[in-house]
């Protein structure tokens, strides 16, 4: 075991403060990383703070962080993947068994023995995973990303989580050319979504609540945006989508989105709002829509994912900020007030 620097939370109320956690020294299959730039989920703020205490109560001290991008600095002896001073990303899986029918399909996400990479029972350590808020991370090879050279570091990171979270129900709804695309939330997961599908060739709509996004809306790639408080602009639309994706960290009406679809048409959440929503069984009946969930993708689709980015040369809209700021951001998170992701630089992590 070896000491690496992080930020971390003693309970749902307390900010974050500088810290100390035991990593494991790399054993035959980990790759060692220098982690330099690490994304700041919506995830993250819900599990700091507790409020997914029914599915995943938050273990303390908790590091969040799975949007995590840097350099090998060590692996182990059976490491093939890579070696030291690769660029190398992580992002919310850390381990699963390999041998369960989900693994077996690449499906890695819903494998019933999966380890995420904070807050999850740690099988080297004993006690839980710690994320990326930190200098240095310990993965095994088969869960680590290779990041394509081209993108910028500060950027990229996002794509480890809000990159294959909006990316893999995409495809797995068949957003292609011609498909009305709906984008509900314009947050990290949210412009994302809206660079994946404009490059995917969908009509594009955003819905945001935020009156001064329109603009960002439109030169994310978005072909219109609607503003969801406004009656009107919703009404222009309704059942005309094949597809929409919803990543709302919050409670709202998924109803009002359920009509939107048109004939067999597919609402996917992939934001995880603390409360129930409440859902229309007519909305469902009539047009025979649905309503699903997607979480993350897996590693191959991750990776698949990645080269796409390093193709189109899609990356996150960032603001780089340092680790000390990092109360102070996740306030403004809970603002929806961030443009459109934050990325902590790590090397500021080097002064504590
Ligand atoms: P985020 O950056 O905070 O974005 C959420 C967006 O939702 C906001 O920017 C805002 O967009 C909109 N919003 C916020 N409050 C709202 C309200 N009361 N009513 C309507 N819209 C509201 O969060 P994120 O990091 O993108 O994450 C979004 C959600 O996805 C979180 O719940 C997160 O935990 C979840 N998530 C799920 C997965 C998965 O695998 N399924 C993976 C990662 C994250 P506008 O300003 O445009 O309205
Ligand atoms: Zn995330």
């Amino acid at each position: 075991m070896y000491n690496a620097k992080a930020y971390s939370v003693a309970s749902p109320t307390s900010p974050f403060a500088s810290s100390t956690i035991a990593r494991r020294n790399p054993t035959d299959n980990d790759v060692q990383i220098e982690i330099l730039f690490c994304g700041i989920c919506h995830s993250d703020l819900h599990q700091a703070r507790n409020e997914w205490s029914g599915m995943a109560p938050t273990v303390y001290p908790c590091v969040p962080g799975h949007e995590i991008v840097g350099r090998v600095t060590a692996v182990g002896s059976a490491v093939t993947k890579f070696k030291a001073g690769d660029l190398a990303g992580v992002g919310c899986l850390v381990d699963s068994d390999g041998t369960c029918p989900e693994c077996q399909t690449g499906l890695e996400q819903f494998c019933p023995n999966m380890t995420l990479t904070y807050n999850f029972p740690d099988k080297h350590t004993g006690g839980v995973t710690y994320g990326g808020y930190s200098d240095s991370i310990v993965v095994d090879q088969r869960f680590v990303l290779r990041i394509p050279e081209n993108l910028d570091l500060a950027a990229a990171a996002p794509l480890l989580c809000a990159g294959i979270t909006t990316y893999s129900p995409m495809h797995h709804w068949g957003v292609t050319k011609g498909k009305k695309v709906g984008i509900v939330g314009l947050g990290g997961l949210g412009h994302m979504g809206v660079k994946f599908a404009h490059a995917l060739g969908a009509h594009t709509v955003v819905f945001t609540t935020s009156e001064n996004k329109r603009e960002d809306a439109l030169r994310l790639g978005a072909d219109e945006v609607v503003l969801s408080k406004n009656a009107n602009e919703m009404a222009a639309h309704a059942g005309s989508f094949d597809f929409i994706l919803d990543a709302v960290a919050a409670d709202h009406d998924i109803n009002a989105y359920i009509m939107m679809l048109r004939r067999d048409g597919n609402i996917t959440m992939v934001g995880a709002p603390e409360k129930p929503l409440p859902v229309s069984v007519f909305g469902l009946i009539f047009g025979r829509r649905s309503f699903s969930g997607s979480l993350i993708g897996g590693i191959a689709e991750t990776q698949e994912m990645l080269d796409f980015c390093g193709q189109h040369n899609i990356v996150s809209d960032v603001e780089v900020i340092p680790i000390q700021k990092l109360n102070e951001a996740y306030e403004r998170l809970l603002k929806s007030d961030v443009k459109y992701r934050f990325s902590i630089d790590m090397a500021s992590l080097k002064s504590e």
